[in-house]
This record gives C-alpha cells, sequence and structure tokens, in this order.
C-alpha cells in the first residue's frame, strides 16, 4: 500500500494499458485458482472430523467434573496420548502423528470448542514443548524425549517467573556450570501443565553477565533431585489445567541436557511463542466458536412474546455482528498458520490473530451469556466456563498489550521503509 502511494498515477494507468495489471492476464488467473483460507486437505478434514467426534463423545462428559475438581481426568490425558494428539507433528518414526502445523490449529480449535482447559494442554504441550524439541534437539535428545513426548509424558514450558513476566528475558533463574554438570537454582512460577508434566523446558541463565544472551534451555525430568513443583493457583477458567511454581535448588542436569545452543534460549523462547501464539488464537477461536454453537439452539426454541428470541431483529443482528468477527478471527488464524508452515513471515500475522481471537472470545462469550437470559448465568449450561476460559487469551503467551506492541512496531517499519 506504501509504496503505491509514491508511484504517480499516470503510471499505474499505463501498466493497465500494457495489460500488466489487467484482470485476466495469467498471474491473475493463477491467482483466482488459490484456494480459500478455510480450504483443509483431505487429511486435515479427517483428522479436524475425528477431533471434533472425539471431543464430543469422549471429552465432553467429563468438562463439568474436571472444571470442578481443578484436575484432568486421567481418562482424558490417555485419550489424548492414544489418539496421537499429544505428538501431532513428532515424526510417526518416532512415534508421533506426522502431521503439519495447521493441523495442530485445527486439534486444538476442537478440543477447545469443548473445553478450553484440554485446548491448553494439547496446545502447549504440541507448540511449544514438543515444536522445540524438534526443531533444535540433536539426535540423542531427539530420539530419547520425542518417543516419550508423543506416547506418554506431558511437557511443561518454563519461562516465566515470580517478577518477570512481559518481560521475560530478565528471568533470574541461573544454571552454574559443574564439571559435565549444570547447577539449576531458581523459581518458575505459572507453568501450565506442570502439576501433571514429566518433561520441562527450563529457560535459565547461563552466563548472567552477557544478559539475555546467556539464557540456554535445558530439558529437566521431574524426579531430578531438588526439582519440585509447588504451589497450583485456583484460577479463574482452564480450571482443569494446573498451573504451578517450579522449584530448582540445586538441580543437577547432564550437559547432555542441553537444549540446542548455549546462550540461544531466548530466541527459542521468542520463536516458538510466535508460534504458540497461534495456537493460542485457535484456543480462542475453538472457545467462540462452541459457545456460540452451544447457544444458537436455544435461541431458536425460546419463546417469549408468542415467538423464538431468534426471531426478534434486535438479536438477530447481534448474532450475526458476532458470527462475523468469529469468522475474521478463524481467517486471521487460519493465515497466520499457513504462514508459520510454508516458511513465510508470520510474527505479524500470529500476533494480529491472538489479539483479535482473544478479544472475539470474550465478546462472543458474554453476548452468548445475555442472548440465554437467567439460564447463562447459571452452571447448569457451558456459556458461564467459556466465559471464563477464554479471558486467559489476553494473557499468557504475551499479553494483548505486548501482542498490540508487536504490531505496532511492523507498521512503524512498513511505513517508514
Ligand atoms: C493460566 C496461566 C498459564 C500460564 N502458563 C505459562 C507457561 O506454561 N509457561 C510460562 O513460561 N508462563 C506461563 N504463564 C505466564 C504468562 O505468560 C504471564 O502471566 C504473562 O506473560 C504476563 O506476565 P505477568 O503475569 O508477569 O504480567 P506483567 O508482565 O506484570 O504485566 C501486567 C500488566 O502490565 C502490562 N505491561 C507489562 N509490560 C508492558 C509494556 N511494556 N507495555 C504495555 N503494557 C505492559 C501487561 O500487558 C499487563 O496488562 C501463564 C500464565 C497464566 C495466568
Amino acid at each position: 500500500m506504501n509504496h503505491l502511494r509514491k508511484i504517480p498515477l499516470r503510471m499505474i494507468k499505463n501498466a493497465f494499458q500494457r495489460q500488466q495489471y489487467a484482470p485476466f492476464s495469467a498471474a491473475s488467473l493463477e491467482a483466482v485458482k488459490m484456494p480459500a483460507l478455510t480450504f483443509l486437505t483431505d487429511d486435515e478434514k479427517m483428522m479436524k472430523d475425528t477431533v471434533s467426534r472425539l471431543a464430543q463423545e469422549v471429552v465432553s462428559p467429563h468438562v463439568k467434573k474436571m472444571d470442578e475438581n481443578h484436575l484432568f481426568e486421567k481418562e482424558i490425558v490417555d485419550a489424548m496420548f492414544q489418539n496421537g494428539l499429544m505428538g501431532i507433528e513428532i515424526p510417526t518414526d518416532l512415534g508421533g502423528s506426522g502431521c503439519n502445523f495447521m493441523t495442530t490449529m485445527l486439534v486444538v480449535e476442537e478440543l477447545s470448542k469443548v473445553c478450553g482447559a484440554v485446548g491448553a494442554l494439547v496446545d502447549i504441550h504440541n507448540t511449544l514443548v514438543c515444536s522445540l524439541v524438534m526443531k533444535v534437539a540433536n539426535k540423542e535428545q531427539k530420539e530419547k524425549y520425542l518417543p516419550r513426548l508423543a506416547q506418554t509424558d506431558i511437557g511443561s514450558f518454563a519461562l516465566s517467573e515470580p517478577t518477570s513476566g512481559s518481560d521475560a528475558f530478565s528471568l533470574k533463574t541461573t544454571a552454574k556450570k559443574d564439571g559435565n554438570h549444570y547447577i539449576l537454582n531458581g523459581t518458575k512460577m505459572w507453568i501450565s501443565n506442570s502439576d501433571v508434566a514429566g518433561i520441562f523446558l527450563i529457560m535459565a541463565n547461563a552466563k548472567p553477565d552477557a544478559g539475555y544472551k546467556g539464557i540456554t534451555t535445558f530439558i529437566v525430568e521431574r524426579d531430578t533431585p531438588g526439582f519440585s513443583v509447588g504451589k497450583k493457583e485456583s484460577k479463574l477458567g482452564i480450571c482443569a489445567s494446573g498451573t504451578c511454581t517450579l522449584h530448582l535448588d540445586n538441580v543437577r542436569v547432564p550437559e547432555e541436557n542441553l537444549l540446542g545452543e548455549f546462550g540461544k534460549g531466548y530466541q527459542y523462547a521468542a520463536g516458538f511463542l510466535n508460534e504458540g501464539r497461534i495456537g493460542i488464537a485457535s484456543q480462542m477461536l475453538g472457545i467462540a466458536q462452541g459457545c456460540f454453537d452451544a447457544t444458537i439452539p436455544y435461541l431458536l426454541e425460546r419463546k417469549q412474546f408468542g415467538q423464538d428470541i431468534y426471531s426478534f431483529q434486535s438479536m438477530q443482528h447481534q448474532i450475526s455482528t458476532i458470527a462475523t468477527e468469529i469468522e475474521a478471527a478463524r481467517l486471521l488464524t487460519y493465515n497466520a498458520a499457513r504462514l508459520q508452515e510454508n516458511g513465510k513471515p508470520f510474527v505479524k500475522e500470529a500476533a494480529m490473530a491472538k489479539y483479535y481471537a482473544s478479544e472475539v472470545a470474550q465478546r462472543a462469550t458474554i453476548k452468548c451469556i445475555d442472548w440465554m437470559g437467567g439460564v447463562g448465568f447459571t452452571k447448569d449450561f457451558p456459556q458461564e466456563k467459556f466465559y471464563r476460559d477464554c479471558k486467559i487469551g489476553a494473557i499468557y503467551e504475551g499479553t494483548t498489550n505486548m501482542q498490540l506492541s508487536t504490531i505496532a512496531k511492523f507498521i512503524r517499519k512498513e511505513y517508514s521503509s
């Protein structure tokens, strides 16, 4: 857009006359053949449909109880492993499902339509833990950890600390070399899945005088002496997903558990969180769509003033607005996912998708409760849980403010060049 402003209008006119911008040039016909963003391959469609059935038939009956107990039922976690959803992109020869990134997004969306907490479990495990090990681990680490992540062990990604959240790279956890081990000390906070995880990716500073360039990633197993999972937070939403503090008290980690390159932890964290944000957008999209799907049939059935409440024009206009916003969130999310898996720049698009989808999820769930009237305010209906579950979208993996700052950085660059 910006560069067009600088082209004299007569040049555009000339270009049209030379057929460069002709509406039916070969290039534009090629463009017409590009599939819509909602187009899915047969494999993607099959996975989406299968997970949708799994969510409805297997997960759905347990959602209320898991929310009340603040704990995943073992049966549900087992179902995620047994159906290949804990190693979606892990190659099949290492025990995974060998699918693409878009499939991970579809799985997270489908699960979140039924339970945002199960969506979080699968999303964080796949997009932050499995991805990081898949893309930066050495051969031995991949052979050791990827089959476990795909089949038995839940993973946690530990970056945040009590004094470093948005300013994540000011983290205080240290890693000190001692022979062929590193000694880790510090406290991690807000770590998802950590109540049940077996494998933890810990970001620690192994060279504090180098600042954030000392941040290094370590694989730490749950039973390592000195490592303990502490307080579990009592939360507003995604209650079944355990969020705990981790204590590292002289934890001896063998140097072969250093993941990727020394001092590259900040790059890995930033890079994988950029991808992870598309997963959070998918989770938010699923929550918004799931809440909407659970609400519309009620509106078609419930009668007031002698007609179904869906028939009132003021209701229809609100419903149409929310349906449009959900579709816009879907297009932003799928676009970011396709850019990522095609190796194209996607950071701005991922930030936009996460920001927008989390806003839409909030608006959609609030509206659905309004539309349901009194029953929407009760725990007998699922809308109140969707409403609570979606709030996290504007907080974790970078708050809404941080997403808006990222988008603004790109806009400044585009308009300054
Ligand atoms: C349920 C849950 C699960 C989580 N899971 C994980 C996990 O698995 N792993 C992990 O490492 N972390 C996890 N987190 C941590 C999460 O990523 C942080 O909470 C988040 O990054 C915000 O950090 P903070 O809570 O310290 O808030 P702060 O950074 O203190 O921010 C507070 C407010 O200040 C604003 N703010 C801060 N800096 C700026 C700025 N420069 N410009 C404008 N506004 C600013 C923020 O937008 C926010 O509104 C989780 C958090 C929760 C609640």
